[in-house]
């Protein structure tokens, strides 16, 4: 993978996102919050790597997609929340035709303890929460019709919320502790949470869902695909951007090129020079060195700016 950026579709660079997760130990059992998130990155980087060989069944999907989302998509191109639809709702007629279930049996042969838990986390919906309390790592969630509660933590750092927001996601169970999904999508404070409601409501219509009803695949296989894909619809409308890629590119995502205009803008970071006035003497170019480094880390391809400006890429 080197350079590339985490297939988990945070944007940032590979080494600075899962990347530290890539040789950690697969655990299970009950384990301390901190191990079992490490171990659960472990788990979905395994499972993005998997799905990186599905291509076929991606460009069938990206194929299916209806026009509004489409051109949804267009407009907002939340690619992560594309990959989470893919992974867990995407199938053409049965529910165990779904790519997590495949990439879990592919895991089957090799890692049993990996595929089941893959196996078990393929059961989730996306489901609509209110988000009511943080304490000690814990986003405390309620659920927006059964009111029921959980205490979860935030998988990766590039989603973010804040209590009273309403949050669209899986919850995935790891090691004694629940998580939020591949994908978050956030609808922000009283009105986020009264258009959540409103969708959310219109589905349960459609659908004839209850406030109780417990969402599976294996149960709700008539309707999944469908309610996930207004789902997504509502997202695409409503979530800001997460990562914004090109879906027509390849599971292995790109990232995007530092733009040749930063070389003649002054920076704080260089004391006020520009790139090109700061690659002029020894100081100016270390501070340049660490600030391409940030940059790198933000998931920018710094390697056509750093080529002009004379500024060797550090080792990967
Ligand atoms: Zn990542």
């Amino acid at each position: 993978m080197g350079a590339a950026t985490c297939p988990c579709q945070s944007g940032r660079l590979f080494r600075h996102c899962c990347g530290p997760f890539a040789e950690s130990p697969m655990l299970s059992g009950e384990l301390p919050l901190g191990p079992a998130k490490t171990s659960l990155r472990r788990h979905l980087l395994e499972m993005a790597r998997v799905s990186e060989d599905m291509q076929e069944l991606w460009f069938t999907c990206l194929d299916h997609l209806s026009e509004s989302i489409r051109s949804h998509l267009e407009r907002n191109p939340t690619q992560q929340a594309l990959m989470d639809h893919f992974l867990w709702d995407w199938f053409k007629k049965y529910s165990d035709a779904r790519p997590i279930v495949r990439v879990a049996r592919y895991f089957d042969a090799t890692d049993l303890r990996l595929a089941n838990h893959l196996d078990g986390w393929g059961l989730a919906p996306w489901e609509p929460w209110v988000v009511k309390s943080y304490r000690n790592g814990l986003w405390r969630l309620e659920h927006l019709t059964s009111r029921r509660e959980i205490e979860a933590t935030a998988t990766f750092e590039h989603h973010r919320w804040e209590i009273g927001d309403a949050l669209l996601t899986r919850i995935l169970h790891h090691a004694g502790h629940d998580f939020t999904g591949l994908h978050v999508a956030r609808f922000p404070g009283q009105s986020g949470v009264r258009s959540m409601q409103k969708r959310w409501k219109a589905l349960g219509e459609r659908f004839r869902l209850t406030s109780h009803t417990r969402l599976r695949p294996d149960i709700h296989n008539e309707f999944w695909l469908a309610l996930h894909e207004d789902l997504l619809e509502f997202i695409l409308e409503n979530d800001p951007k997460t990562a914004t890629l090109d879906p027509e590119l390849s599971l292995n995502s790109i990232t995007v090129p530092l733009e040749d205009t930063v070389m003649v803008k002054p920076l704080p970071e260089l004391a006020g020079q520009t790139p090109k006035q700061a690659a002029q003497n020894e100081f100016g170019r270390h501070r340049l060195r660490k600030w391409l480094e940030t940059q790198d880390a933000l998931g920018y391809d710094t390697r056509q700016v750093r080529h002009r400006l004379g500024i060797v890429e550090a080792s990967r």
